[in-house]
C-alpha cells in the first residue's frame, strides 16, 4: 500500500504583491517521502516553500493530511510543518543549547530535555559546542543546528531551503547523509529545494523541476537523474 498524501498543492500561485512569481503549481509529498524541488536561480523555489509555510500570500489550495492548511507560519508549524529557511534560521545570539531548547518549546519539560540530549547524540559536534553562540559556528555546524532545531519538535514534514548552500562538498555529503538517516529513523517527510541537483536527486524519491515559475517536469528521482535533456537545460550539467 502506498503512503498517504501529507502535503498537496493544487493550482498554487504566489508572489510578493506584484505579478505572481510562481504559477499554478501542483505538487504533493506523502508521509515519510523525500521530494526535491529543483530549478535555476530565480525560478521560484523559495517562493513555493514560503507559500507552503504561510510567509507569502498565495492562491489555490495547500492541503495538509486532507484538510486546508491556513493561517500564520507559527500556526502551520503547530500542525507539524517545519521550515529551515535559506540562510539557516538559527538564533545567532543564543548558544547552541539555547537554540535547541527554544526549538523544543512545544514539548513538555521532561520530553524537551530528552529531545535536546538525543539531538546532541545525533550531532556530537553540536554537543562539543553547546555553550558557543550559534553565530560563531561554521557553515556546516549552523546547518546541522538549523536541522536539529527544526526537527526537535517532531514535525511530520520539513521544508529545507538549499541545505547545501555555502557548504564544502564533504560537509554537504555529511548533511545529506544525516537527512537520509533522520528520514529513515523518524519517518519525517522532507521537501528539499536545491541547486545541487545531483546530491538532492540521489537523496529523493521524487523530484519536480521549476522553470520560470512553472512546474516543467516531475517524476521519480532515479529517472530524472538520467535525463540528459534535463541535465543540460536546467541542472547545469
Ligand atoms: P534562488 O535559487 O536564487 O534562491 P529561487 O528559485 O528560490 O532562486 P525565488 O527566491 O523564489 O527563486 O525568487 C523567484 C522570483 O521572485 C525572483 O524573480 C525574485 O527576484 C522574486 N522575489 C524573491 N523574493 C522577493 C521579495 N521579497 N520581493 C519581491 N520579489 C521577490
Amino acid at each position: 500500500m502506498s503512503a498517504a498524501t501529507l502535503l498537496e498543492l493544487s493550482g498554487l500561485s504566489a508572489g510578493y504583491g506584484g505579478p505572481d512569481v510562481v504559477h499554478d503549481i501542483d505538487l504533493s509529498v506523502s508521509e515519510g517521502e523525500i521530494v526535491t524541488l529543483l530549478g535555476a536561480n530565480g525560478a521560484g523555489k523559495t517562493t513555493v516553500l514560503r507559500a507552503i509555510s504561510g510567509a507569502v500570500r498565495s492562491t489555490g489550495t495547500v492541503s495538509w493530511a486532507g484538510s486546508p492548511l491556513r493561517g500564520r507560519p507559527d500556526e502551520r508549524a503547530r500542525s507539524g510543518l517545519g521550515h529551515v529557511p535559506q540562510g539557516r534560521g538559527t538564533l545567532t545570539q543564543l548558544t547552541v543549547a539555547e537554540n535547541l531548547w527554544v526549538g523544543g518549546a512545544r514539548l513538555g519539560p521532561r520530553r524537551r530535555r530528552e529531545a535536546v540530549d538525543s539531538w546532541f547524540e545525533t550531532f556530537p559536534r553540536l554537543r562539543e559546542r553547546a555553550e558557543q553562540t550559534a553565530g560563531n559556528l561554521s557553515g556546516g555546524e549552523q546547518q546541522m543546528l538549523a536541522l536539529a532545531r527544526a526537527l526537535i519538535s517532531e514535525p511530520r514534514l520539513v521544508l529545507l531551503d538549499e541545505p547545501s548552500l555555502g557548504l564544502a562538498p564533504l560537509i554537504t555529503q555529511e548533511v545529506f547523509e544525516r537527512l537520509r538517516e533522520i528520514n529513515a529513523r523518524l519517518g519525517t517527510a522532507l521537501l528539499v529545494v536545491e541547486q545541487n541537483a545531483a546530491a538532492s536527486l540521489a537523496l529523493a524519491d521524487r523530484a519536480y523541476v521549476l522553470g520560470s515559475g512553472h512546474i516543467i517536469r516531475h517524476g521519480a528521482a532515479d529517472e530524472l537523474i538520467d535525463d540528459d535533456e534535463l541535465r543540460r537545460a536546467y541542472l547545469g550539467a
